[in-house]
Formats: C-alpha cells, sequence, structure tokens
C-alpha cells in the first residue's frame, strides 16, 4: 500500500500566527511540522503501507527536517514543482493524506485562512462553489483516482474537508 502525503504549514501543530511562520518561531515550527508528519507516516505504516512519500508543500518547500523525518519515508523538497502542493502523486498509490493544511480564504475564524497565496487570492470557485487547497488538491488526487484518507488541520478545515 502506498500513501502520498501533502505536507503545509499552517495547519500544523503550535502554529496560530504568522509570526510563528518568521525567525526562531519558524524554527521552532519546522521541528513540530516534522512530528506531525512523522506521526502520520507511523499511522500509515501501522496500517499496512508499504511505501509513503512526503511533499513539503509549504512556501519554499524546505520546511521539513530530514534529519528528524521518519526514515522509512522519502521525502521531495523544495520547489518549483508543476503540480506543486501533489507533486509525485499518481495512480500507483492507494491513499493521499493532507498534514498541516488549513481552511480557504475567508472561512470563518480558520486559523492562518488563505488559498494559495493571500495577498494574491481573494477566492477560487469551482463550478460555483468555494474551494481551498484541500478542495483544489483532492481534486488533483481524484483526476489519478486516488482517495483522500486524511485532512489534518484546525476544525474549521475540519468541516471544510
Ligand atoms: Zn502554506
Amino acid at each position: 500500500m502506498k500513501i502520498y502525503i501533502s505536507v503545509d504549514m499552517e495547519g500544523g501543530t503550535g502554529i496560530a500566527s504568522a509570526k510563528h511562520m518568521r525567525d526562531a518561531g519558524y524554527t521552532r515550527m519546522c521541528k513540530l511540522l516534522t512530528q506531525d508528519v512523522n506521526a502520520a507516516i507511523a499511522g500509515a505504516f501501522a496500517a499496512g503501507a508499504t511505501e509513503v512519500l512526503v511533499n513539503d508543500a509549504h512556501g519554499s518547500m524546505t520546511n521539513i527536517l530530514i534529519e528528524e523525518l521518519d526514515e522509512r519515508a522519502s521525502l521531495i523538497s523544495g520547489s518549483n514543482k508543476q503540480l506543486l502542493q501533489m507533486e509525485g502523486l499518481d495512480a500507483s498509490f492507494d491513499a493521499v493524506f493532507f498534514v498541516g493544511y488549513h481552511a480557504y480564504e475567508g472561512n470563518a475564524d480558520g486559523v492562518m485562512n488563505h488559498t494559495i497565496y493571500g495577498g494574491a487570492v481573494t477566492e477560487i470557485k469551482r463550478n460555483g462553489e468555494v474551494v481551498g487547497e484541500t478542495a483544489i488538491n483532492a481534486g488533483i488526487a481524484g483526476a489519478y483516482g486516488v482517495p483522500v484518507a486524511l485532512v489534518v488541520g484546525d476544525d474549521v478545515l475540519c468541516r471544510e474537508a
């Protein structure tokens, strides 16, 4: 069983403010985010995964600490990526996890809610419905026939998912 994990950051453990995404706060949050990813990897293997691919998918896409990442997983780090947050996914995977994800721009009190790039994107609609990164990336997974099995973020994101 092959599991694909797309890892954003704003919905990671301990992240509640843009200050957490800068300077010393950022260094701390990279460590916590890597622990979130390790929990997802451990869950995947406990459930029978034989292969886990992790895609670092926030900002510069260099947030996950490879030296602290569960060594059973493979990591895609850095950018540019044609499929951005879904780089490396193909139809050979059995399930997708989204870790560290966040609600779409304007979705109530979602922690650090935004869509793609907060300074430029105010709203994206698909078939008339407002969507965020979770729905957009689930659509990419769906195009490959791969179901989304786990979404990790705050309570607003969970309702959105
Ligand atoms: Zn992000």
